[in-house]
């Protein structure tokens, strides 16, 4: 656990980037620090290893106060990784990867060993390996400066606008990775980001810091959207707050209707009234909708938001969502009706 107890940050001209702050990143979880540019994000990450010294308070990591550890002992157990990746142009990808094992003496097979295993683990051909940073795109190059961050094992991981620099799918593609790494690797990761959707994606808890350095609200992302604390932290969420919480809503008690669902052998007679009928294949998958070429959105049933169930509803003719099971046989028919009344339960709870 990373703990910040009243930590106030004065530049040497006098001005303060970061105000009486105290929060705790918890361990193994991924603590995101967010808010405009200039709010002391960068100011705050770069405490933590000691790349710049608190003015008042403290910094404890598992308790011990890293302003008594000294830096390089403090940073071996702490992976950096920053907006353009900051790779050696003139070192190969692997020996990017190995930098830190080389450092820490481990002998060259070992470290490249190691280097070529995380360079699989982030998601890149190990063909890559041989080349340099500027033969890759940007974001090949953010993978490398993920895994070569990992390469020491370090328990701890900053991570300073690592995906900010990219274009947006190649964004949404470094944090699916992201949260799938982190699920096998439980690092304690403090992440910073300008982007609240990024943060809402990414965090288990969410700082919002505003200019001044001020913490506005510490909270889980669904707490964030549901109640913020401020005019400041509303604004700052967005008009689609309402929207982005349903992200966090499950379908778990989504009402289905089964008597919607026919089977190809036996196309259902009659029209339902009030829906379209779903006409499954054998083993349970969903064809179509009975009698109308157009198309449908499935979401998976208790396990997908009621964001994901609207969005599959809005892309059939009649509002209806397909819900699935994680086989992807369909359960039911999810209608407008039943999208309805799990909306209102939303807006109520
Ligand atoms: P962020 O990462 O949120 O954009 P920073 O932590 O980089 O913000 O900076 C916070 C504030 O501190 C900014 O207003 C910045 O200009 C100021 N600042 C950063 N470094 C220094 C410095 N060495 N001396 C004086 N002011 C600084
Ligand atoms: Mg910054």
């Amino acid at each position: 656990m990373i703990t910040f107890d009243a930590v106030t940050k004065r530049y040497p001209d006098g001005f303060v980037a970061v105000d009486n702050l105290s929060l705790e990143a918890e361990t193994g979880r991924i603590t995101v620090l967010v808010g405009p540019s200039g709010c002391g994000k960068t100011t705050t990450l770069r405490m933590i290893n000691r790349m710049i010294d608190a003015s008042e308070g403290q910094i404890l990591l598992d308790g011990a106060d890293v302003k008594k550890i000294d830096p390089p002992t403090l940073r071996r157990g702490i992976g950096y990784v920053i907006q353009q990746a900051g790779l050696f142009p003139h070192r190969k990808i692997v020996d990017n990867v190995a930098t830190v094992p080389y450092l820490l003496g481990w002998d060259k097979k070992k470290a490249r060993d190691r280097a070529m295993e995380l360079l699989e683990r982030v998601g890149l051909d190990p063909k890559l390996a041989q080349r340099y940073p500027f033969q890759l795109s940007g974001g090949q190059q953010q993978r490398v400066g993920v895994a070569r961050a990992l390469a020491a094992d370090p328990p701890v991981l900053l991570m300073d606008e690592p995906f900010s620099a990219v274009d947006p799918i190649v964004r949404t593609s470094l944090q699916d990775e992201l949260l799938r790494l982190q699920s096998e690797l439980n690092k304690t990761i403090v992440f910073v980001t300008h982007d609240i959707d990024e943060a809402i994606k990414l965090g288990d808890r969410v700082a919002v810091l505003r200019v001044g350095g001020k913490l506005a609200q510490f909270a889980a992302p669904k707490t964030l959207l549901s109640e913020p604390a401020d005019d400041f932290v509303r604004e700052f969420l967005g008009k689609d707050r309402g929207i982005r919480r349903l992200s966090f809503v499950s379908t778990e008690h989504l009402r289905l209707r089964t008597d919607l669902v026919v089977s190809s052998s036996s196309p259902g007679t009659a029209a339902a009234s009030d829906g379209l009928l779903m006409v499954v294949s054998e083993d349970g998958r969903p064809v179509g909708w009975q009698g109308r070429d157009e198309p449908f959105g499935t979401y998976v049933h208790g396990k997908d938001s009621l964001r994901a169930a609207l969005d599959a509803a809005l892309l059939s003719p009649s509002g209806q969502a397909v819900a699935v099971d994680a086989e992807g046989k369909v359960v039911g028919i999810a209608t407008r009706e039943a999208l309805d009344e799990a909306l209102a339960e939303a807006a109520d709870g």
